[in-house]
């Protein structure tokens, strides 16, 4: 059985915006302000440059190359070159509910659970010594055993994810989840984790036109206090056609031609 997002027995708030039209409905993912065309856009919605007439080609540009919003129920898995599974031992601890506690001044964890979580990121940490992992799409692959059925795999979510992070060194805002499920187990119930990566070296999604893109393929900058590798946010060809729709709407305008975007 195939479903898609789009279509007419989609729920309303699921509906996949119009992009190719001026009707786009408040979406859900920005504000609106973000998918207006032409007009100055609210300096909230961004820190990018303030020059609204390059915000304006941006916007347009965002909207133009974004794809159709689809969410097919049988996808083909990932190509994963680099796995790697490791076991920890299920604690309550871990959940999410049960993470923070509330003292009179402060939120705190518990002692115990710091423990516990280094433990955990050390065999985590020790199971994917050797491989090489890089700041890409990241895919977790969990099975939480655990020995009731009161407390809930997806609030452990956060915690292992927290520490897959700090042990393999690649940014949590790479990861996706494959699969998250749950069994009950009496003995020693343990987490599963699965972690993988497809080929390939670092990559970098590109604030204009939101595709994934090789790191070589961004435009590069000076190295900056805020942008130490020096990369830009935007892909080469984001950039090359920004400074060409800059280029004619002055040419139109009748602005004598300036530096470069
Ligand atoms: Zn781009």
């Amino acid at each position: 059985m195939k479903f898609e997002v789009r279509g007419p027995g989609a729920p309303p708030g699921l509906q996949a915006p119009d992009r190719a039209g001026a009707a786009v409905p408040a979406s859900f993912y920005a504000p609106k302000t973000f998918l207006r065309r032409g007009g100055p856009i609210p300096r909230s919605v961004g820190s990018w440059s303030r020059d609204q007439e390059r915000r304006r080609i941006v916007a347009d540009r965002g909207l133009k190359t974004a794809s159709a919003a689809q969410w097919p129920a049988d996808v083909d898995p990932p190509d994963l070159s680099r796995i790697q599974i490791v076991a920890i031992p299920w604690t309550a601890a871990f959940s999410k509910n049960a993470l923070y506690h509330y003292g009179k001044r402060r939120v705190y964890i518990e002692e115990r659970t710091k423990i516990l979580a280094a433990l955990a990121r050390g065999s985590i940490a020790q199971a994917c010594r050797g491989t090489e992992w890089n700041q890409r799409k990241t895919y977790l692959d969990i099975l939480v055993e655990q020995p009731f059925h009161t407390s809930d795999a997806i609030n452990v979510l956060d915690v292992i994810a927290d520490l897959v992070k700090q042990a393999i060194g690649v940014d949590d805002r790479w990861f996706c989840v494959l699969r998250l499920d749950w069994r009950i187990v009496k003995d020693n119930p343990r987490v599963f984790i699965g972690i993988g990566q497809e080929a390939g070296g670092d990559q970098a999604v590109c604030s204009v036109c939101g595709h994934i893109k090789e790191v070589s393929e961004m435009t590069v900058t000076r190295p900056s206090a805020k942008r130490p590798s020096g990369r830009h946010s935007e892909c080469r060809q984001c950039n090359r056609e920004i400074a060409r729709a800059r280029h004619r709407a002055r040419r139109a305008a009748g602005v004598p031609r300036q530096g470069s975007v």
